[in-house]
C-alpha cells in the first residue's frame, strides 16, 4: 500500500478503521511527537474507544517477553479477533533499532493484516511516553482493536508504570536463583495479576516458583481485602507450552475484574492519575514558555537588585499570590 500523506486525523482515523496500516502508523507517528496534531488525534480517537482490553507485558531483558508475545497473539488470533502490540522503549533514542528487533522476533505475524506492531519511543512528546503510551493505546481501540498487548524492553520506572496501568499486568521471571527477588526489588511484586516463569525447560523452575510464592503470602498478609491471588503459569514461549494456560489466565482475570467491578475502579483511577499528569504537564509547559518572555528577564533583574524576592517573582510572573 502507497504511504498515506494525509495529515487530517479525521481522515486518517476514518481509512484506519477500513484496516489502512499505514493511516494507523501516522496516527501513532503524531502522538509520539505530541504537540497540536498529538492533541487533534486524541480529539478524533477519544469519542470512538472505550471497547479495546489491555494486556501489559513486562520483565527483564531476555525473560522471553517478546518471544512470549509473539506466542499470546497466536492464542489471540486463533480467537478470530484483531490485535495491537505496543513495544515501549524509554531507553532508546527513535533510531529504528528495537522497532527491527521487535518485529524480527515477532515475525510469526508480520504478514498478518489482524495484527498491528508497533514500537513506542519519546519523540518529544510532552510527559514522555508514560502520557504517550495511553494515548496511542485509544489510537489503536478507536481503530477498532479489541486487544493491545503493552509490551516493555525493561524493567525501568517508566516501563514499570505503564505496564502496571494496563488492565492485565503479566510478570515473565526464569529460572533461577534470585530473580523472583529481583522482580521483587524493581516493584513488580505490587503490580503482577499474573506471574509467568518462561523458560521452563531450564533448572530452577521450581525454585522460582516457590520463591515468588512465599511473596506473595507475604504481599497478600500486608494487602487484606486482596482477592485475586496472582497465580503462576510456566511456560516455555519458544514451544508454545503453558501459553494456552497464560491465555486462560488472562480470562480469569478479565472474568474477575468485570465480575467485582474492579475493572471499572482500576479504569477510574487510572483516568484520574493521567488528567492529573496531563494538567501538571500542560501548567509546566506554559510555565516554561513564560520563562522566554522579557518580562522574565525584567523579573530576574529585579531580583538580582534584590527590589524582589525570587519567589514573589516567580508569582507576579504566572499572576500567582
Ligand atoms: P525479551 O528481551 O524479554 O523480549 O526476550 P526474548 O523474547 O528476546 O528472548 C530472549 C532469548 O530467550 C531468545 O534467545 C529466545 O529465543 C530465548 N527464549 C525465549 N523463551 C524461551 C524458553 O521458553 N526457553 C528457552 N530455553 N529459551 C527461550
Amino acid at each position: 500500500m502507497p504511504p498515506v500523506r494525509e495529515s487530517d486525523p479525521d481522515i486518517l482515523m476514518a481509512s484506519a478503521r477500513a484496516g489502512d496500516r499505514s493511516a494507523l502508523a501516522r496516527l501513532i507517528s503524531f502522538v509520539e511527537r505530541g504537540g497540536p496534531s498529538a492533541r487533534a488525534v486524541g480529539r478524533v480517537s477519544y469519542p470512538l474507544g472505550g471497547h479495546a482490553y489491555t494486556v501489559g507485558i513486562t520483565g527483564a531483558p531476555g525473560a522471553g517477553k517478546s518471544t512470549l508475545t509473539n506466542a499470546l497473539l497466536g492464542e489471540i488470533r486463533r480467537g478470530g479477533d484483531e490485535v495491537g502490540v505496543l513495544a515501549v522503549d524509554p531507553s532508546s533514542p527513535f533510531t529504528g533499532g528495537a522497532i527491527l528487533g521487535d518485529r524480527v522476533r515477532m515475525s510469526d505475524h508480520a504478514l498478518d493484516a489482524g495484527v498491528f506492531i508497533r514500537s513506542m519511543a519519546t519523540r518529544g512528546h510532552l510527559g514522555g511516553l508514560t502520557l504517550a503510551t495511553p494515548e496511542a493505546v485509544r489510537v489503536l481501540d478507536a481503530a477498532g482493536k479489541p486487544w493491545v498487548v503493552i509490551e516493555t524492553v525493561g524493567v525501568g520506572q517508566v516501563e514499570v508504570e505503564i505496564v502496571g496501568s494496563a488492565d492485565t499486568t503479566i510478570v515473565v521471571v526464569n529460572p533461577g536463583w534470585g530473580d523472583a527477588v529481583q522482580a521483587n526489588k524493581a516493584g513488580l511484586m505490587e503490580i503482577a495479576d499474573i506471574f509467568v516463569i518462561n523458560k521452563a525447560d531450564r533448572d530452577g523452575a521450581s525454585d522460582t516458583r516457590r520463591d515468588l510464592e512465599q511473596m506473595l503470602e507475604l504481599s497478600q498478609g500486608i494487602a487484606t481485602g486482596a482477592v485475586w491471588r496472582p497465580p503462576i503459569v510456566s511456560t516455555v514461549a519458544l514451544r508454545d507450552e503453558g501459553v494456552d494456560e497464560l491465555w486462560s489466565a488472562v480470562a480469569d482475570h478479565r472474568a474477575h475484574l468485570t465480575a467485582t467491578g474492579l475493572l471499572e475502579q482500576r479504569r477510574v483511577t487510572r483516568l484520574t492519575d493521567e488528567l492529573r499528569h496531563i494538567v501538571a504537564a500542560r501548567l509546566l509547559e506554559q510555565a516554561g514558555a513564560r520563562t522566554d518572555d522579557p518580562e522574565f528577564e525584567r523579573l530576574r533583574d529585579r531580583v538580582l537588585a534584590r527590589e524582589i524576592d525570587p519567589w514573589g517573582a516567580a508569582g507576579e510572573l504566572l499572576g500567582l499570590d
